[in-house]
Formats: C-alpha cells, sequence, structure tokens
C-alpha cells in the first residue's frame, strides 16, 4: 500500500492522501493544487521555564506544548522543519547552505529540498509516527520569505490536514515587513528572527551582502537596511500579538559585547524570548568564518552573557540549532526515517484521538516531574549557601536520567544551587560506545564538554569511563536512575552541602568546558 495517507479527523471523516498528492476525501477525487479543500476536522531562565500559573493563560496556549520556546516542554515535545524553502536573500559569513548533505547538522544544511505538497505528506507521515510532535517550523535552508509562495503553501496545506500542530517560521527578517498580514492570516503565531546586531558598525562584518528590491546593497548600506527592516517587522509582529523569539549568533569579538545593546532593542520591541547561541565555525562547513579562522565561544563564555542578558527578558538556553529538516525531540534528529522515499511506502493514519490521548499521558507526566521537583525544593528550605554546581545529565527525554553514558550523544546541563535546580544549557559530544567498546578519543571530547561540571548523572556506566571521569574530578552519578532530573540534582546538591558542612569535601570551582563545534549527526 505504498504512499497511502489516511486522516482521521475529529469528527470521523477521513481523507485519504496518495503519494503523488491527489487527495481523496471519502473515495472521491478531490480538486488538484496539493490537498483537498475539504477541512480535516520564570522568568528565572527561558520562558521556556516558566510553567502555566507564570505566564499569561494566552501565552501559555502558545508556549506549552511548544518545545523551542518552552524549556520545560522540550523534554517531552518534538518538532520538525519542513525545507521548502533554498533560496536567500542575504549572506552571513557564518553561513554555507547545502541542500543535500546528511553528515552535518546545523542551519543551513538539508538532505532533499521538498515541495510544499511533499512538505504536507511528510508532515502527516511524522506525526503519525510521532505523537509528541506539536510544532512544524520553516527554517531554510534559506530564508522561508524569500520564498513566500512555497511557504506559504505549505502553511495552508499542513493547516488543512494536521489542524492540531502549531505553525512556526524563522527569519532573517529582511522581507520580513512585507509579510505580517500574511502571517496573521495563516495562524502563525511563533516567528522567530535572527538579529545579530542593531549597530551597523557591528553588521558589516557579520554581512557582506543582502538583496532587496532588485539591488544589492554592502558593506554597513546593507547592515542599516537590514536592521532597520528586522526592527519594523519585529515592532509589526508585536502589536499582532505573534509570539516573537530573537536568535543571536555569539561571534567572540564582533557582536559578543553589543548582544546586550540587542537584548534591550528587541525587549524594548516586545519580542518573547532570547536565544543567544554559540558560532559554528568549522573550516569543513565552508563559511567564511569557518575558513577564516573565527572562533567560536567556550561554554562559561556563552553562560556569562546569556546570565547578562536574563532579568525581565526571558532567555533560550536550550536551542540545538538544528537542520533546516530537523525531526523529533531536541537533541534528537530523526529525519533519516522519514526521507520522501520512505515516506512513499508508510501506510499512515492520521489519528487525532490517539495523538490527544498521549498528549495527555505527556501532561500526567509533566506534572508528575513538577510535585516530584516541589518536593524536594522543600527539604532545602532554611538551607544558606552561596555555592553553585553544574551538572551533566544523560537522558532520553521525558525529563528523566533514562541515557546510558556509553549512548548519549550529548548532555543537558543544569545548574543547582539553593534556589533550585536550573536548566542552563547542553553539550554535544562524540558517543562514547561504539559498537560494544568505549572509543577512548570520545572519552576526551565527553570530558573536555563537561569540564565545568562537578557530576554526570547517568542510567549506567562502565567501570572504565568513571574511572576517568572520576580522575578529572567529576563524579559519575548513577543512583539516580530513571528519576526525574531536577528532583535528583537537588537530592544530590542537599547531599553535598552536608558533606561540604561535615568537611568531607572542599568545594572548589570548576574551570571552563569547551562547546563541540561540528556537530551532531544521527547515528
Ligand atoms: S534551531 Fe533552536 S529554536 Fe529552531 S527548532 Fe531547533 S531548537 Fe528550536
Amino acid at each position: 500500500m505504498a504512499g497511502s495517507v489516511q486522516i482521521a479527523s475529529p469528527s470521523g471523516s477521513k481523507l485519504k492522501l496518495l503519494s503523488s498528492i491527489k487527495i481523496e476525501v471519502n473515495g472521491q477525487p478531490a480538486k488538484q493544487g496539493g490537498c483537498s479543500s475539504s477541512s480535516a476536522g520564570g522568568k528565572a531562565s527561558c520562558g521556556s521555564a516558566a510553567g502555566a500559573g507564570d505566564l499569561d493563560p494566552e501565552i501559555w496556549e502558545k508556549v506549552k506544548n511548544h518545545p523551542c520556546y518552552s524549556e520545560e516542554a522540550h523534554h517531552h515535545y518534538a518538532r520538525m522543519h519542513v525545507a521548502v524553502a533554498p533560496a536567500c536573500n542575504i549572506q552571513c559569513n557564518y553561513c554555507n547552505r547545502k541542500y543535500d548533505c546528511s553528515n552535518e547538522s546545523r542551519p543551513g544544511v538539508v538532505s532533499e529540498r521538498l515541495t510544499p505538497e511533499q512538505a504536507a505528506m511528510k508532515v502527516v507521515a511524522v506525526a503519525s509516527e510521532i505523537p509528541q510532535m506539536t510544532v512544524l517550523g520553516i527554517a531554510g535552508p534559506g530564508d522561508p520569505l524569500a520564498n513566500p509562495d512555497k511557504t506559504f503553501k505549505t502553511f495552508e496545506l499542513i493547516a488543512r490536514q494536521a489542524p492540531d500542530i502549531k505553525l512556526c517560521l524563522s527569519t532573517n527578517g529582511l522581507a520580513l515587513p512585507d509579510y505580517v498580514k500574511q502571517i496573521k492570516d495563516f495562524n502563525v503565531d511563533h516567528v522567530t528572527i535572527t538579529i545579530n546586531m542593531v549597530d551597523p558598525a557591528v553588521g558589516e562584518h557579520i554581512y557582506p551582502w543582502v538583496y532587496f528590491k532588485h539591488k544589492r546593497y554592502r558593506g554597513r548600506d546593507a547592515a542599516k537596511l537590514l536592521t532597520d527592516r528586522q526592527m519594523e517587522g519585529l515592532e509589526a509582529l508585536t502589536a499582532n500579538k505573534i509570539l516573537c523569539k530573537v536568535n543571536s549568533v555569539m561571534i567572540p569579538g564582533i557582536n559578543d559585547d553589543h548582544l546586550v545593546e540587542v537584548n534591550r532593542a528587541v525587549k524594548s520591541r516586545g519580542a518573547f524570548l532570547h536565544n543567544i547561541m554559540p558560532l559554528i565555525s568549522e573550516p569543513e562547513h565552508g563559511t567564511y568564518f569557518g575558513l577564516n579562522g573565527q572562533r567560536g565561544p567556550s561554554a562559561q563564555e556563552l553562560k556569562a552573557l546569556q546570565d547578562k542578558c536574563e532579568g525581565e527578558m526571558n532567555m533560550m538556553r536550550h536551542c540545538r540549532q538544528c537542520r533546516a529538516d530537523a525531526v523529533g525531540l531536541l537533541g534528537e534528529d530523526r529525519s533519516g526515517e522519514f526521507t520522501t522515499e520512505k515516506i512513499e511506502q508508510m501506510a499512515v493514519v492520521y489519528d487525532f484521538e490517539s495523538r490527544r490521548n498521549y498528549q495527555k499521558a505527556v501532561e500526567e507526566e509533566r506534572q508528575a516531574k513538577v510535585a516530584a521537583k516541589r518536593a524536594e525544593m522543600d527539604t532545602l528550605a532554611g538551607e544558606l549557601s552561596d555555592i553553585k554546581l553544574l551538572i551533566a545529565v544523560a537522558t532520553k527525554g521525558s525529563g528523566k536520567i533514562n541515557e546510558h553514558f556509553g549512548h548519549a550523544h550529548e548532555f543537558q546541563v543544569y545548574e543547582v544551587s539553593t534556589e533550585g535546580a536550573k536548566f542552563i544549557g547542553h553539550r554535544r559530544v562524540d558517543l562514547y560506545c561504539q559498537g560494544g567498546f568505549g572509543e577512548e578519543a570520545a572519552l576526551e571530547t565527553v570530558i573536555r564538554a563537561i569540564n565545568d561540571c562537578h557530576a554526570v548523572f547517568v542510567a549506567k556506566i562502565g567501570a572504565c569511563p568513571k574511572d576517568e571521569l572520576t580522575a578529572a574530578g567529576i563524579e559519575p552519578v548513577d543512583r539516580y536512575a530513571h528519576e526525574f532530573i531536577e528532583k535528583s540534582a537537588i537530592a544530590y546538591f542537599r547531599d553535598y552541602l552536608a558533606k561540604v558542612k561535615s568537611g568531607e569535601i572542599v568545594h572548589a570551582d570548576r574551570g571552563d568546558a569547551a562547546i563541540r563545534q561540528g556537530a551532531f549527526v544521527a547515528a
């Protein structure tokens, strides 16, 4: 039954979507042109770390199951990108788009470009297989608004076929002021703008050119045009109550200090979330910065800047700088399971009811997690200490310590203090366990990546890595296997404080850690 997709709507009507993207509605051919026209139916860190009681109910509805806008949700819900937007209208010195690359994981890279019809089919297939996939984003590999016909056609098809999925787009902002009305009309209520500067003197070192209304602008003129259009677009979006996230790439020596000013500028214009990400600049990516030796920040440099910008403005710290065709929970990439060829062989049933039931179970688990964290926090009541620890965690999701040390592609990092446990980032690593044995070189990269952490929480770990981590001053901890992360981090911290007080251990700060350049590649 090649390429057959059935969509079970909440009302029970069925659409049948064929691989040729001809649609049948209850056995009758629908009009051509893609899909059937019949409807299928704390402020502490990230806006992110905030829960139901901390946010305006209208905003909570928008972010509660959005893995990028809610740090807490990203442990439970998945997103996907569809690569329907190949063209771009600006050049960034950190970007090099690749259209058929499966071994790099960074923005601008995809395995295959899709038509809007193929994209819609992929979304339905993924949503059927991954019931916690709640968000569809268009993020390239170029700029979605430099490809407006493909972008909005894709949104139109998905809104009809999978109406329970939130729609997002990510743009450089150059064309944004011209599309705010369309964005609103298509119910795209999450928009990300990449803003790396608000001063053209900084911008000219990041953008060699922009292309606007049939004219190419260079140098400071290009940067001035870009920043003016970005600010205009951001203001228009927030005036229309569209939730805006701002992404900024931290480029040491070029815009690192300046990003505090960017933070102020976007905050004053109503942005909801600011996501400061490290520059990725490996020479093999072929970017201008990569080829010219521009370094990215260290883990502690990035954290210091994020901490500086944190305050009234929500900071996102869990971004994985995904490919433009990423699929799955943040931190995993299942795009290889959903190539066009594979989807055409799948019999897909898009069942709203089972998606809803699955998500209900997810919500119950989230509540159990919050309750466990609160109960553990009560045990810290009255403790006074300036000590802050970082803890690395091996996890497959659900907010639990449920990954073997050797199978971790990344470690999530939590800062724990008397104020509680807070997610502060993640560290990509090379896989330690290679076909049944440990890879020494990989272990070195893991230690470099979590070198600023006092402990690493794992579901299981072998004797050899355990010894080497201990020798590096990082305590491997497996006694909380399969328990909730934050609750466990607080319990560990309470025991740590008790040991410091009793003189059993002497607390010392750890050093810096390396952000792994290059990227995670799906196994
Ligand atoms: S790049 Fe960042 S914001 Fe975009 S989908 Fe990935 S994690 Fe979310």
